[in-house]
């Protein structure tokens, strides 16, 4: 049988693990360098409390297919839940996703007046946002300059740590659903009853925590065959060519292995990389040319923090999630992974998790976890949501690739990294990190069913197809 090894454990290498070996497909080896799966999309148990790395829901957008899928495998734990949180907005509170009523009672007047005036101008602007050159350009074109300065633009100065005008239009594009009034007006009215189109307003859930998707996936991928192996990272991917004296029909590729100190070489027909793309160039032999190892150290990922308080009480609000655009609250976000179940065990204890998107190696990246739960405790206490219960414990995760960033110039170095992999045969880099994507867990999932289809069961890769997909991969849309 065609012998696949899958190089990531997150949702876009467990899917095609999940696909290969339940249709008899391949022969699958998947390998993961986290003693979990699930990468950015995984879960752990912190106090007693399952969560996140960050906020993560599954969206009623999700392909139809990937969302039967995961019902299959969730069952009843793959919860409905409406979605409940709060932007705050120059002072107030504006429910999220946006409803009529709310806006209409707490938008602050004097942004809601100019919104409206931009909104009324747009017809008369000679401005094409598809035209516009950067991020707060399109932007300032698609929505108004009210919202695109005072919402976006320091929103995006937090997130990617780049001044907005220097990001690619297509960080909007791919980033900002609601880029136009028109869209905007239509997620306003989302939430009106009989306007409502099916899954507005909610969102999937599985009881036990968002990683519980990719722990599914696992486990279903092991029992039909898989052979999952946590703790192992990539130290070196032999393309096929990497050594000429090798016998006709030997398989194509190798890949090594790092399992606790000890090396291993593994035999490959196919090697598909979601770990990032830029790593797998540095590891690839024969070694990428060196325009192409420099075009990977030129993509950049923006890190993220996440701070755990656990509280010594029942509930912190009675909201999910809270968004935080603008610059006197140095997080983005705050989680309560309790609110996004049905679950509300224990009782006496809850925890916030706080997103502070950072760069890998700056000064916060080393920060202690003190530091970092005093800066999170001040960023609450700036946005009037003070933490008035004792404070049993602070944990910080670290994730060192959480968003690509599309810094202008960036699409030149992706696609160098890009055509080298392609003009690669028996080599396929997908997922967030492989695709260098903004995207959600169902797109990656997409992205590995996509892959799995291009599989023929006499081991042809149909590569006409495959590109038919990247296609559609480049219309993914990210919701938050
Ligand atoms: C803060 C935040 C919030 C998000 N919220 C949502 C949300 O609400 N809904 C949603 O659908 N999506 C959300 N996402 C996106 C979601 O996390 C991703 O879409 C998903 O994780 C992508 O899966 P992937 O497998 O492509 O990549 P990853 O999850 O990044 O997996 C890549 C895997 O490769 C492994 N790896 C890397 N290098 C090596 C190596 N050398 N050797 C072995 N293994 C290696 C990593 O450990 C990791 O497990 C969010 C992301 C972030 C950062």
């Amino acid at each position: 049988m065609t012998k696949v090894v899958i190089l990531g454990g997150g949702p876009a290498g467990l899917g095609a693990a999940y696909e290969l070996a339940r249709n008899q497909r391949a022969e699958v080896t998947l390998i993961e360098r986290n003693a979990v799966v699930g990468g950015n999309a995984g879960s752990f148990t912190l106090a007693d409390v399952r969560v996140d790395y960050g906020s993560h829901r599954l969206h009623p957008s999700c392909d139809p297919q990937i969302l039967a899928e995961i019902r299959g495998l969730l069952g009843d734990d793959l919860l409905d839940r409406p979605r409940h949180g709060r932007i705050r907005l120059q002072g107030r509170w504006i429910h999220f996703p946006l409803k009529p009523i709310d806006l209409a009672f707490r938008l602050p007047p004097s942004f809601a007046l100019k919104v409206a005036r931009d909104i009324l101008a747009k017809p008369f602007s000679t401005r094409d946002k598809a035209a516009e050159p950067s991020f707060s350009a399109s932007l300032a074109a698609g929505l108004g300059p009210t919202i695109a300065e005072d919402f976006y633009i320091p929103y995006a100065r937090k997130i990617w740590g780049v001044d907005p005008d220097e990001l690619d239009a297509v960080q909007a594009a791919r980033r900002v659903s609601a880029n136009s009034p028109g869209k905007l007006v239509r997620k306003v009215l989302n939430a009106v009853p009989g306007l409502k189109p099916q899954g507005a307003g909610r969102f999937f859930y599985p009881r036990g925590g968002f990683g519980r998707i990719s722990e599914a996936y696992a486990a279903a991928a092991s029992d039909a065959g898989a052979d999952i192996r946590l703790n192992t990272s990539v130290s070196e991917v032999r393309l096929p060519d990497f050594d000429s004296s090798r016998p006709r029909g030997a398989t194509a590729c190798e890949v090594v292995v790092e399992h606790f100190g000890s090396a291993e070489t593994i035999a490959a027909d196919y090697i598909w990389s979601t770990i990032p793309i830029s790593v797998l160039a540095g590891a690839a032999q024969p070694a990428a040319p060196l325009e192409v190892l420099e075009a990977a150290k030129r993509v950049e990922f923006r890190a993220m923090l996440l701070v755990y308080l656990v509280l010594e009480q029942d509930q912190f609000t009675e909201f999910d999630a809270h968004y935080f655009p603008e610059a006197n609250v140095a997080v983005t976000r705050i989680s309560e992974p309790k609110n996004y179940s049905d679950s509300d065990i224990p009782s006496g204890r809850t925890v916030l998790c706080a997103e502070l998107p950072c760069a890998a190696g700056g000064p916060e990246w080393s920060a202690s976890d003190e530091e970092l739960g005093a800066l999170v405790r001040s960023a609450l206490e700036n946005a009037g949501l003070p933490v008035r219960s004792r404070v049993a414990e602070v944990a910080v995760r670290r994730l060192a690739q959480a968003y690509p960033i599309y810094r202008k110039g960036y699409d030149t170095h992706f696609a160098r990294l890009d055509a080298w992999a392609e003009a690669i045969p028996r080599l396929l880099s997908f997922g967030r990190q492989g695709l260098f994507a903004h995207d959600n867990t169902h797109h990656a999932l997409y992205m590995a069913n996509a892959a799995c289809r291009c599989l023929s069961a006499d081991g042809g890769f149909d590569l006409a197809r495959w590109q038919d997909y990247r296609r559609i991969f480049a219309t993914h849309v990210v919701e938050d």
